[in-house]
């Protein structure tokens, strides 16, 4: 039986795919949004979140047809009162509806956001692949500079590094704008007709609606005709060469090494130029996957209503996949502090006046652990002694009269009768 309809009766489970995100796991995506949304922030973005569903059409049209994440991947559904909506597969044509709904085009630019949020793809689960999974999100809106790309790909090496990656290397190529890319589509469709015999059939139908793809195709055939394919960057008009070259000056001068790929046009129609990719360490099979990646969308903005072309560049992290590699290193997120105190009542008198005293303890800022559903003094220092906390705090039927609790240093087995009204004080100093 499909995982995903799972009876009542046998319990219900989470769609396929599709994971609860708890424990360790949830402070490692915590600890993730943390450090990448403070280095966004030293590089001038600013947060924006919209919603995780859109007007199909938003998708539709700025992605286009031809792609895998529009033709099969997509989840969509029909409002009851009949509109066409869409689980995002991606920020940015999200970001850039956005960005023309609010007129950002009158405020300087670029504007530079990033955001992050679950992503929904229709997409066959396997290891780094769900159906739902989380993107971090960098984009500049409004510049056709290339600093502009440097500057989102900086970034988002920036975080990796932050993150522990190390050595990592970013796989580029320029696509082209609209000047250069209709010859070079030309030239690749007719490299295609000629070994058309070998062309698998999903390639041949990819040769009819996004030529482009088939240099990404994953069918070994396919692979083995893409190794003499033209490639782009041969064909590139002066203006997309010049940017493109810029585009490698900063990265060298930036220290990121690279790897010309050209191969690389990457699944969504709407790129021009820029494209790259950050791949990680390679598997047991010598797979690696890819643990983000981006480029400009030069055009996109005409295909979402705008009357003239918005020029931007952007980049998405894979965040399930980043939290996953080996050389993550675990940021703890500021929310989480190792409890200094150990709380332990007594009796129900105690147990009545047991929340105040622990929400004294949070306006001092005392991060504690509590067992307040625990009765016995025993079971209650045991667990205390086992998480090895420095102090416990004792709160019996005695001290919930006089008003007063009993601080317990864990290491030397001392312990002192501070007064409730003195605590803060007391607790400063043994702080
Ligand atoms: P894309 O927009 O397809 O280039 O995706 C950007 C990044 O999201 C990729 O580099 C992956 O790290 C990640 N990603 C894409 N699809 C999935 C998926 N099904 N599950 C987990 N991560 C994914």
């Amino acid at each position: 039986m499909d995982k995903a309809k799972k009876t009542s009766k046998e319990g219900f489970i989470a769609p396929k795919g599709m994971r609860d995100i708890m424990n360790e796991e949830y402070y490692l995506f915590q600890g993730f949004f943390e450090k990448a949304q403070e280095v966004a922030i030293y590089y001038g973005f600013k947060p924006i979140e919209t919603p995780m569903l859109e007007q199909e059409e938003v998708f539709t049209s700025a992605i286009g047809v031809g792609t895998d994440v529009v033709d099969k991947e997509m989840y969509t559904l029909r409002t009851k009162g009949g509109d066409h909506l869409a689980l995002r597969p991606e920020h940015t044509a999200p970001l850039i509806r956005a960005y023309i709904e609010h007129g950002m085009q009158n405020q300087p630019q670029p504007v530079m956001f990033y955001q992050y949020g679950p992503i929904f793809r229709h997409d066959t689960p396997q290891k780094g692949r769900y159906r739902q999974f989380w993107m971090f999100d960098l984009d500049a809106v409004g510049s056709d500079k290339s600093i502009i790309d440097a500057l989102i790909i900086k970034t988002a090496m920036v975080i990796l590094e932050e993150c522990g990656a190390e050595g990592l290397s970013v796989d580029i190529n320029s696509i082209g704008d609209k000047e250069c890319r209709g010859a070079y589509i030309r030239e690749l469709t007719n490299y295609y007709k000629k070994h058309m015999s070998v062309l698998p059939a999903i390639d041949r139908e990819r040769l009819k609606t996004n030529p482009l793809r088939i240099l990404d195709s994953k069918d070994p055939k396919t692979k083995e005709l893409n190794i003499d394919a033209p490639d782009a960057v041969g064909s590139l008009c002066p203006a997309c060469k010049k940017h493109f070259k810029e585009v490698l000056e900063y990265l060298e001068e930036l220290g990121i090494q690279y790897t010309i790929n050209k191969n690389l046009v990457r699944g969504l129609s709407y790129y021009t130029r820029t494209v790259f990719e950050i791949v990680g360490e390679p598997d047991e099979n010598g797979n690696a996957l890819s643990l983000g990646g981006g480029g400009r969308y030069d055009y996109l903005a005409k295909h979402l209503g705008s009357k003239k072309d918005i020029p931007a560049m952007g980049m998405a992290f894979g965040v399930d996949r980043v939290i996953q590699a080996s050389w993550y290193k675990k940021h703890t997120p500021r929310i989480l502090k190792k409890p200094k105190m150990y709380f332990i009542q007594l009796g129900f008198d105690a147990k009545l006046k047991s929340l105040n005293v622990i929400d004294i303890l949070r306006k001092a800022h005392i991060p504690i652990l509590q067992s307040l559903s625990k009765d016995s003094l025993g079971a209650q220092l045991a667990i205390a002694e086992k998480l090895n906390i420095p102090y416990t705090i004792i709160f019996g039927q005695k001290e919930a009269i006089e008003n007063c609790v009993i601080v317990r240093d864990m290491t030397t087995h001392s312990q002192e009768t501070v007064k409730l009204s003195k605590l803060l004080e007391y607790l400063k100093e043994i702080k």
